[in-house]
């Protein structure tokens, strides 16, 4: 086979502004199908050493009575294989029937065994004959396809085996684990992880197999999401199989734990459920396993809801690209408007918003300095803008805004005014405090009353958003007519939707379309008051997360959300899992499986605790090191389980300490980052 060349079309679903689901075949994993007209699928792995038949056992009844529906669990040797009848029998007689997965690395042979006990294996194209050693080397296209082919040769009899007894397969490619091969290839891109993948899929259709699922994961949240549009879109290119294209199993890998792992498994699954990518999730946390299931349910829930909504809605006929590139991020070129000390859009960060709503001002007072000393515990964080409900001819918005610096609430206030103004607003026209007007347009606005609206705010001095609210197929038209009532002025975008992502890639394709790419855009989130703890993480995470990693918003502005400091904390969480600005550590580490030598939630929290003020440092916990090294990603710093309570560091992917006591581990660590001139000491 000789190695393919990449075609590259920017059309990767059918419609970009629905929800719609992309039809795929069915594969049936024992019981359960993935794909076609199945529900999304909830997967899990355990955590034990595979060997512990009891342990494991126990772990995967706790899964399957929890909701996970398909369980993966490690064979990293063919010893490990040879135990899967026994965790069989004991699943049988405890009667807990939820289909099994192999999860290989590494060996063919175990692979070769695997698959005559389980209903699903998982291979890595990136080692499942390759090696990763970061060597650098060129091949020729004759020596590329050579290689390939002995890539076949070696993974052919799995896929006879597993056609022979309808067993099937997941072809897992992983961002942090490419081969060798793939790297000097293509390179560490969304690309080398759709080559690689396909390479195996190659193989699997010259022998007729097609039960085949694949994921695409990676710890960036914007190369998985890039990944998996890709692969889709080089799927379609391909002659379809009998029966349909292949489902996804899509995930995060090595997200974390706690909030920032709930985070960036949101932003990752929920912005490609939102494209309608995705026939079973797993979210990877450094937590215990059955912690994860309901979080993949709540993404689940939320996506299937989205996709029924959506399968009656009529297409959004406009140009797909919402962004420049769906399989890189490139952010939108917006003018920068500066207003006040706030800068927002052009090369500025994306800023961070909270909306407080209407605030009677007889009461500002009392708010403003509750609202301070929430914001105070947050200090580091900083509000850079206030959104409040304000009514000029009403409210006395002058006093209203002294209160708030009274109170030690400096930041500039976006005045959400509750009608298209139709006479001159003096209160304000001298203030400082103004950052920018916010002015409701509707389709049923007259173009006069709109255009009319524009110019008395231009009369102020301030930047006017215009905040749409219009369904989804008469949002273009509107966008054209607030560009027409603004004149050319500055102005921003946002929209009031319940469907953020979505409403977001209208406002950016259309504002292309009309060749006001320049226009910044707010992105607005408001959380739905039966919505607390994980839920409101989640929702806040892929209405603004999915659209940032897509370039997509200039400033983000959370509603609904308290107390202030929890909705600023989760702001620029939000923020930092798209990777779009840094302001905490970023930790990188592993769910932990059979493989894992070290217990990973107690290293994670200790490690954490002494080093989660190192602000842009990215720190890798990785259980074991056959696939840790590989899979850490662009970490700074790794901490990786090398034998039974010994510890191997990295700087970047060098091993600079070998098999420390574990003991030691976490104080060596921190010296490297020292030695490194990372460390800053807590404040
Ligand atoms: S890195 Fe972690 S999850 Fe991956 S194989 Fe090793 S122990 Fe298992």
């Amino acid at each position: 086979m000789a190695p393919r060349e990449p075609t590259i079309d920017a059309r990767y679903v059918d419609d970009v502004f629905t929800g719609r689901r992309r039809a795929t075949r069915e594969v049936r994993v024992g019981d359960v199908g993935i794909g076609g007209a199945n529900p999304l699928r909830i997967q899990s792995m355990t955590n034990t050493d595979t060997r512990d038949v009891r342990g494991t056992v126990d772990q995967i009844e706790q899964l399957a009575d929890a909701g996970c529906e398909i369980v993966r669990l490690t064979v990293p040797s063919i010893r490990d294989a040879e135990i899967l009848p026994e965790i069989r029998a004991e699943l049988a007689k405890r009667k807990v029937g939820v289909p099994l997965v192999a999860d290989i690395h590494f060996t063919p042979n175990a692979a070769m065994l695997a698959a005559e006990h389980v209903e699903k294996v998982r291979i890595n194209p990136g080692n499942y004959v390759d090696k990763k050693k970061f060597e650098v080397f060129e091949f020729s296209d004759a020596e590329y396809a050579e290689e390939i082919e002995r890539v076949a040769e070696r993974f052919r009899p799995l896929v006879l085996r597993c056609k022979e007894r309808g067993v099937a397969m997941r072809i897992g490619t992983n961002h942090g684990s490419l081969s060798d091969r793939i790297m000097n290839r293509f390179g560490d891109t969304p690309l080398g992880m759709v080559e690689s993948a396909l390479e195996f899929l190659d193989v699997c259709e010259a022998e007729n197999y097609y039960d085949v699922v694949f994921s695409m994961k990676a710890s960036n949240t914007q190369v998985a999401i890039q990944a998996y549009r890709l692969l889709a879109q080089r799927l379609d290119a391909r002659t379809t199989p009998p029966g349909g294209t292949y489902p996804f199993h899509v995930g995060i890998t090595e997200a974390g734990d706690a909030e920032d792992g709930r985070i960036k498994s949101a932003i990752g699954i929920g912005a490609l459920l939102e494209d309608g990518l995705g026939d079973t999730i797993r979210v990877s946390l450094t937590e215990h396993p059955v912690r994860e299931v309901p979080v993949a349910e709540a993404l689940a829930d939320r996506a299937m809801t989205c996709w029924r909504e959506d399968e009656g809605r009529g297409r959004i006929d406009l140009d797909p690209h919402f962004t420049p590139d769906p399989y890189d991020h490139v952010r939108r070129s917006t003018k920068k408007i500066e207003r006040v000390g706030l800068s927002i859009g052009g090369d500025e960060p994306v800023r961070v918003e909270l909306d407080f709503g209407r605030v009677e001002p007889s009461g500002v007072a009392a708010f403003a300095e509750d609202r301070a000393k929430e914001l105070a515990k947050s200090a580091d964080l900083a509000c850079e803008s206030l959104r409040f409900a304000l009514d000029p001819e009403r409210d006395d918005v002058a006093t209203f805004l002294s209160s708030l610096e009274a109170s030690g609430l400096m930041s500039p206030v976006a005045a959400v005014l509750p009608r298209l103004p139709s006479s001159p607003i003096e209160a304000l026209l001298a203030s400082d405090r103004l950052g920018r007007w916010v002015v409701p347009a509707h389709p049923e606005d007259a173009d006069e009353a709109l255009a009319r609206a524009g110019e008395l705010i231009a009369q102020t001095g301030a930047p006017i958003e215009w905040s749409l609210r219009a369904p989804f197929g008469e949002l273009a038209p509107l966008v054209d007519r607030v560009l027409a009532a603004s004149g050319g002025r500055d102005a921003l975008l946002s929209c009031e939707s319940d469907r953020a992502n979505h409403a977001a890639r209208i406002l950016s394709s259309r504002l292309r379309e009309k060749g006001a790419e320049h226009v910044p855009i707010v992105l607005r989130h408001t959380a739905d008051p039966s919505h607390d703890g994980d839920a409101q993480t989640l929702a806040a995470a892929i209405d603004l997360g999915a659209p940032l990693c897509d370039g997509v918003g200039d400033l983000v502005s959370l509603s609904g959300i308290a107390p202030a400091d929890r909705a600023i904390d989760l702001a620029y969480r939000v923020l930092q899992g798209a990777r779009l600005r840094t302001t905490r550590t970023e930790f990188i580490s592993c769910p932990s499986c059979g493989r894992t030598l070290f217990d990973l939630e107690e290293v994670t929290a200790r490690i954490k605790a002494r080093t989660d003020h190192l602000k842009g440092v990215k720190i890798a916990i990785m259980g074991c090191i056959v696939n840790g090294p590989g899979e850490m990603a662009d970490a700074d710093f790794g901490y990786v389980g090398s034998g039974p309570g010994k510890i191997t560091l990295y700087v970047g992917k060098e091993v600079v300490v070998r098999s420390v006591d574990e003991a030691q581990a976490t104080d060596r660590l921190i010296e490297l980052i020292r030695d490194a001139g990372r460390w800053v000491d807590p404040a």
